[in-house]
Formats: C-alpha cells, sequence, structure tokens
C-alpha cells in the first residue's frame, strides 16, 4: 500500500486524485486538507478515513471538528495545520493539489520530511524552484510533475536527459484563441471561464486564457528539467491531444499523447515508476481526425513573454509575475479588474520591482507581497 497525503483535496486535482485512489485500490489516504468546504471534506473523511486533516480557516476547522467528532480523524487549522498534514509521519507522497503560492511552505514542509511529491502546485516551482528543486536533490526526494505538459515531457525524455535539446510544450490556445487584443476588451468572467477541452479550478481557467499559465509551466519546466527557458518552445496545439514533446540532438521528436484527462498524470505520478490498469478513456486517433498546431500570438497574449523575461532575470522576480497573477485574477473573478489588465499589471509590477538575486524564502514572501499590494493599489486608484 502506497501512503499518501492530498493537498487542497477538495479541488478539481485533489478531487480527481481521489478518484484515481478509488480506481487504483492500493493506496491509502493517511491526510487531506482543505482552504473551507468542510461539506466535502467531511465527506471526505468519512469515504477515506485520514488519521488527521486540516482546513485553513480556524473557524470552518471549528465546525468540521463537531461534525466528526464521531470519527478517528484528528481536525487541524491554519497553514500550520497543512505544514503537518504535509510532513505527517508514515506519508510516502503528498500530492500538492493547493492553488497559488499558499502551497509553498507545505511543498517544503514535506520535502524537508522526506516526502516523494507528485506535483500540481505549479506556483511552487515558479515562485522558488531554485530553493525546491536543490532541496529535493539534498533530501533524496523525488518530484514527479501532475501537470499534464510535465507530465508529458517527463515520460517523453525517459532516461535520455543528456540528448535532450528542447522541450516543446502544447498549449490549448483557450477560449480566446485567434481573437486580437480589442476583442478581449469586454470578455467577462464569464468568457474566461468556458475552457475549451478541460475542466479547472477557477484561477487556472483564467490564466489558460491569458496564457499566463503557459507562462508558468515554461518556468516550472525550466526548473523540473533544467533547460534555459529559450529552449522550451510554446506551440498552440488546439485538440490537447499531444501533451507536449521533447526534441533530441539527432531531431527526433518524441510526444506522449491521451485524451485530455487530468487523471491520467495523475495516476502516472502517483504509480510511477509502475503503469497501472486505464483511469479514462482510450485514445481515439481516427474521431480525433485532425491535430492543428499554430504559433502563439504574443501581441495578444503577452504573458508567455512576461513570463519568459521574469525567468531571464531570476531571483524574485518570477514571484512577482506569480503574485501580480494571483491578485489581478482574484479581482478579474470579482468583477474588479478587466481581462486585458490581468497581463497590464503583471508587466508593471515586474517593472517597478527591483529584484533580489538569490532570494531566502522570505524574501520571495515578500516580493510576492510587494506585487500583490502594487496590483491593488494600481485597482484601487
Ligand atoms: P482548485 O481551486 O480547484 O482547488 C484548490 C484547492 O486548494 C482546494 O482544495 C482549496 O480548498 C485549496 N486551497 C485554496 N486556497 C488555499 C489556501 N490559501 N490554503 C490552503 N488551501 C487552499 O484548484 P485546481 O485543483 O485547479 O489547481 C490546483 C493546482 O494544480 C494549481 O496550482 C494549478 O495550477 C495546478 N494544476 C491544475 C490543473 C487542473 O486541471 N485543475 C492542471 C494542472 C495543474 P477549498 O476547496 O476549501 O477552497
Ligand atoms: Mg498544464
Amino acid at each position: 500500500m502506497k501512503k499518501i497525503a492530498v493537498l487542497g483535496s477538495t479541488g478539481s486535482i485533489g478531487t480527481q486524485t481521489l478518484d484515481v485512489v478509488d480506481k487504483e485500490g492500493d493506496i491509502e489516504v493517511l491526510a487531506l486538507t482543505a482552504h473551507s468546504n468542510i461539506e466535502l471534506l467531511e465527506r471526505q473523511i468519512r469515504k477515506y478515513r485520514p488519521r488527521t486533516v486540516s482546513v485553513n480557516l480556524p473557524e470552518k476547522a471549528a465546525e468540521l471538528k463537531v461534525r466528526v467528532a464521531d470519527t478517528d480523524t484528528k481536525v487541524l487549522s491554519g497553514p500550520e495545520g497543512v505544514v503537518e498534514c504535509a510532513a505527517m509521519p508514515g506519508v510516502d507522497m503528498v500530492v500538492t493539489a493547493i492553488v497559488g503560492i499558499a502551497g509553498l511552505d507545505a511543498t517544503l514542509a514535506a520535502i524537508e520530511a522526506g516526502k516523494d511529491i507528485a506535483l500540481a502546485n505549479k506556483e511552487t516551482l515558479v515562485t522558488a524552484g531554485d530553493i525546491v528543486m536543490p532541496l529535493s536533490k539534498e533530501c533524496g526526494v523525488g518530484i514527479v510533475p501532475v501537470d499534464s505538459e510535465h507530465s508529458a515531457i517527463f515520460q517523453s525524455i525517459s532516461n535520455q536527459k543528456r540528448f535532450l535539446k528542447r522541450i516543446i510544450i502544447t498549449a490549448s490556445g483557450g477560449p480566446f484563441f485567434g481573437m486580437k487584443r480589442e476583442e478581449l476588451a469586454d470578455k467577462t468572467r464569464f468568457d474566461a471561464l468556458k475552457h475549451p477541452n478541460w475542466t479547472m479550478g477557477a484561477k487556472i481557467t483564467i490564466d489558460s486564457a491569458t496564457l499566463v499559465n503557459k507562462g508558468l509551466e515554461i518556468i516550472e519546466a525550466k526548473h523540473l528539467f533544467g533547460l534555459d527557458v529559450d529552449r522550451i518552445t510554446p506551440v498552440v496545439h488546439r485538440e490537447s491531444i499531444i501533451h507536449s514533446m521533447v526534441e533530441f540532438s539527432d531531431g527526433s521528436v518524441i510526444g506522449q499523447l491521451g485524451v485530455p484527462d487530468m487523471r491520467l498524470p495523475i495516476a502516472y505520478a502517483l504509480t510511477y515508476p509502475m503503469r497501472k490498469a486505464p483511469v479514462s478513456e482510450p485514445l481515439d486517433l481516427v474521431k480525433v481526425g485532425k491535430l492543428t498546431f499554430y504559433d502563439i500570438d504574443n501581441e495578444t497574449f503577452p504573458a508567455v513573454e512576461l513570463a519568459k523575461k521574469a525567468a531571464k532575470i531570476g531571483g524574485t522576480m518570477p514571484a512577482v509575475l506569480n503574485g501580480a497573477n494571483e491578485e489581478a485574477v482574484a479581482a478579474f473573478l470579482r468583477d474588479g479588474c478587466k481581462f486585458i489588465e490581468i497581463t497590464e499589471l503583471i508587466g508593471r509590477a515586474m517593472e517597478a520591482h527591483r529584484p533580489v538575486l538569490s532570494p531566502t524564502v522570505d524574501d520571495i514572501k515578500a516580493a510576492d507581497a510587494e506585487a500583490r499590494e502594487f496590483v491593488r493599489a494600481s485597482l484601487n486608484k
């Protein structure tokens, strides 16, 4: 039995992880965490009987404690509770499915406690990849990506890393593919939340519409696979069937294909280095018919260029890109910011920031706070 903790178990990746657990049958769930959704967490407690859970909001944790008093599950609260779940004795692998930089401390705690990581929380690597990756090596911890593109790259590289020339990372293009910047001016959160191929949490769905998600993924790939961002080429692939590719020194290109279903990369991460029975529909290429590819329209969607710039500057700059984005997306989701303002605010927050080049975790958190404050102040003007 593999023993896991799922951080962010009530979200899109968290619930799909538990779906994979149901299908695999030989995985035991020892800890679960949520921000505030105690209704779903209670159902998960009754089904999986974890030893410990944690709820971020203390008042919700107190309410849950009463509701599950008849079970053996211990209820913790706050960020310290999540950290305790992440480092819990007996856990082999931690699935990091919290959204945003909020997942950073728990990921670091899991690595320090020697837990293998199934990494969904890309913001952790974007903001602190230079700390997370060396720490994982030092602690002898394996990081298996859950993000579909990175899972594809990981699988395609196999044991041929020394021949790797470049990564070709695919992007669906999102709901506004083919539009010009003028057409994006009046887009609402309802338009932006309609993703063509994937059903995901609200934040990453908006990131897919702005293409910030692809920018974050390029930085994530840089850290995971140790490649300069200029050797990571994004390409729009509308059908989301090829999840990404790698090009080797001899010109050979290897990719991983599958239906767009996150349970596939989640199952891969949970069972790696094994492969088990399928958890999703089989791929029918004849039904798909054709696969199409386009360049990124960097004028309409400046996010990829901004991310590459942040990665090249390095230090605290990617944390500013990420923090400004998190704050702007949260504002957009409550109608407090226009769609095109999201990337404008990221660019301006980056311009205003003086990066710390070899940052500590505290420097990264300070840069995150500075970027959020910059966005709030700009939106309140
Ligand atoms: P969701 O918004 O669906 O879920 C987020 C989870 O984190 C929920 O369990 C939520 O709890 C919890 N959470 C939210 N805020 C906090 C906080 N401040 N502290 C602790 N816990 C918190 O997100 P997704 O599942 O879509 O995404 C999770 C991560 O995976 C992101 O980093 C995303 O980029 C990445 N990812 C997601 C993919 C997808 O298909 N969804 C694909 C590839 C990567 P509650 O429910 O109580 O609010
Ligand atoms: Mg992805």
